[in-house]
């Protein structure tokens, strides 16, 4: 089959089609891809209400893009009452109980048992498997993979539209709760010096509850994180690995040196739902 007929072919199956936008450059991409070409698409985005403003305002930015609403879902409780309901215990990329509880949740009920072609933006480059709904009215489909389109051509969909990447992009390369467990140091010690409001909520989060200590980042608090002999280390480490993406790669943009740089400090695919 060719590509038209492709398309074609999702397009006229019967059901809704949904993109879970998540605030990131994948997801934004494919709802850029898809704009022309499936036109009954829904926008969805299943808000945490932990989000950063610039996410909110990359959302917006989009929805005048494709002249179309992003409907904003909100789990019926919050990540507050959740974690009272785990007794204080933080989610983890071992009990991601956040993403179950404000994502996929809210998902699944708000298209109820309606057949549904859900679009997920896992490119071709990726290893990982993106989010498979256990209900089988739920039906995925991997347009960047079938297609073959890799991040090379999401940056060049970004950039042709006029979008471009989330400004948070400049320090940070996920997107998610400001809190979010997956970060890596420097993207921590980055969101204390950008929003350092949100920093001090991520850290009031953080307790010992009958001897256990439940922090974000397995083994550090973000106490012992923000002292300043340990930022200058976290920095240090950082611009060594932005020297050397640099030096092997010297003709790359920015942006790219820093998220080599962020994965090679560690290249945890983070969460399938949330970082798209
Ligand atoms: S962004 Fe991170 S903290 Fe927020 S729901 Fe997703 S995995 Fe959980």
């Amino acid at each position: 089959m060719d590509d038209e007929r492709i398309i074609q072919s999702w397009a006229e199956r019967p059901g809704r089609h949904i993109v879970n936008l998540s605030g990131g450059k994948d997801s934004t991409a494919l709802a850029i891809f898809l704009r022309d070409k499936i036109p009954q698409v829904e926008y969805l985005f299943c808000d945490t209400h932990k989000e950063l403003n610039e996410t909110y305002e990359y959302l917006d930015r989009l929805s005048a893009y494709l002249q179309r609403p992003i409907i904003k879902l909100n789990a019926q409780r919050g990540f507050d009452h959740w974690l009272d309901m785990y007794g204080g215990m933080l989610p983890s990329a071992q009990v991601r109980w956040c993403t179950r509880k404000l994502k996929i949740e809210p998902f699944e009920h708000y298209v109820g048992s309606e057949t549904v072609w859900s679009y997920v933006g896992i490119r071709a480059d990726e290893a990982r498997s993106g989010y498979v709904s256990t209900k089988p009215n739920i039906h995925p489909i991997f347009p960047f993979k079938e297609f073959g389109l890799a991040l090379g051509d999401i940056e060049r969909l970004l950039e042709e539209s006029g979008l471009g990447l989330p400004s948070y992009y400049a320090w940070r390369q996920r997107s998610g709760c400001f809190f979010c467990f997956y970060q890596r140091n420097s993207e921590w010690v980055g969101l204390m010096e950008r929003h350092p409001e949100l920093f001090a909520q991520a850290k009031a989060y953080e307790s010992e509850r009958g001897g256990e200590q439940f922090t974000w980042r397995q083994g550090e608090s973000l106490s012992t994180l923000e002292q300043p002999e340990r930022v200058a280390q976290i920095k240090r480490e950082h611009e060594r690995r932005m020297a050397r993406e640099r030096a092997n790669r010297p003709d790359r943009p920015l942006i790219e040196v820093i998220g080599a740089a962020l994965d090679a400090e560690d290249d945890d695919q983070g969460c399938d739902i949330c970082h798209l």
